[in-house]
């Protein structure tokens, strides 16, 4: 097969198999014993600072798994932005349409998390927002030429939606993830998505309907698959997944290993990211198999605490995966 190398090397010259366009943010993360209230200031005994943002998780997953992966984002010029694009080089990401502006800082997600693990969230996402379609038109070559191209609703939508387009008219097989989704998506993303790929609560908003059964979420499937994709997964936490595609619209539910969870954080990234590295690298693996393994991924990650901290490299997984 053709994955290249482990994360880490230089293959910049290369072309990317999977192109991300979306976001990174920077996750300022402090432990306190309860949430402050309004006015309130209270002392917390831990804080750190992650690697977050939706696209970049996803990203660094399939980079993570063998995947030849490119970042297009727009962070800021200060240090939050040059650690950012470390990190993306560090995970063996093509930084070059990673882009640096003076004009916004960094995206940041400031989270505060109490001793229950119930967390208040801010989200500035800053740079994010001025990832525009000019960029896109310096990464079209790449976009292009991608095996695969995922997009998440971190930047603009009409950023997303460029991309999705460019991607689409090339034949590269677009991977989309509604997140975070809003009631009133503009109807052109569905049709542009190869692949459609939302969680339990993103599927509520979208459809109105209820999910918390995989039988609900087939249902739910089916709502998403008649606005126009091509292939619905609707992920559904420790239970797994349900898929449904054009070529054979009956929902099939997915299901996964019995973890013990130690942080579900970003979960969901780790589990597209992988799927892309299979929609990429193993095109001929039926999708079922695809996603029985993204489960697989997926679940590995939430056994240890952390965001990107906590996907799993190729070398750490079993051998029967690739
Ligand atoms: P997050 O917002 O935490 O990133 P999400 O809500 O987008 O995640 P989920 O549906 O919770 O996404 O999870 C995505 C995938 O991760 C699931 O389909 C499953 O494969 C895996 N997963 C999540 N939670 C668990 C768990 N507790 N045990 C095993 N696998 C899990």
């Amino acid at each position: 097969m053709a994955a290249s190398g482990e994360p880490g090397r230089q293959w910049q010259e290369e072309v990317a198999a999977v192109v991300v366009v979306g976001s990174c943010m920077t996750d300022l993360v402090s432990l306190t014993p309860r949430l402050p209230k309004t006015g309130e200031t209270i002392h917390g005994h831990k804080f750190f600072i992650g690697f977050g943002g939706k696209g970049a998780n996803q990203c660094v997953q399939a980079a993570r798994l063998g995947a030849r992966a490119s970042m297009v984002c727009k962070v800021g010029k200060g240090s939050f932005g040059n650690d950012y694009i470390e990190n993306l080089k560090q995970n063996g990401i093509s930084t070059e349409f990673a882009y640096q502006t003076a004009e916004a800082a960094t995206g940041t997600a400031s989270i505060i998390v109490n001793k229950e693990g119930q967390n208040s969230i801010v989200i500035v996402a800053g740079a994010n927002l001025l990832l525009n379609t000019e960029d896109l038109r310096k990464a079209a070559h790449a976009i292009r030429r991608a095996k695969v191209m995922i997009c998440q609703l971190e930047i603009p939508p009409a950023t997303s939606l460029e991309a999705l387009t460019m991607a689409h008219s090339s034949g590269v097989k677009t991977l989309f993830n509604p997140a975070p989704a809003t009631a009133d998506l503009d109807p052109r993303f569905y049709a542009l998505s190869d692949v459609f790929c939302c969680n339990e609560s993103e599927t509520e908003i979208l459809t109105g309907l209820a999910v918390s059964s995989p039988a609900d979420a087939g249902t739910a499937a089916l709502v998403l698959l008649e606005r126009g994709c091509q292939v619905v997964i609707i992920t559904l936490g420790a239970e797994g997944c349900v898929m449904l595609s054009k070529t054979e619209p009956v929902p099939k539910y997915i299901p996964t290993e019995k973890v013990k969870a130690v942080d579900t954080t970003g979960a969901g990234d780790s589990f597209v990211g992988a799927l892309a590295f299979y929609l990429a690298y193993y095109p001929n693996l039926s999708l079922e198999e695809m996603l029985k393994r993204s489960n697989f991924i997926a679940a590995v990650s939430v056994q240890t605490a952390g965001t990107q901290s906590s996907y799993p490299y190729r070398k750490d997984l079993p051998l029967d995966l690739f």
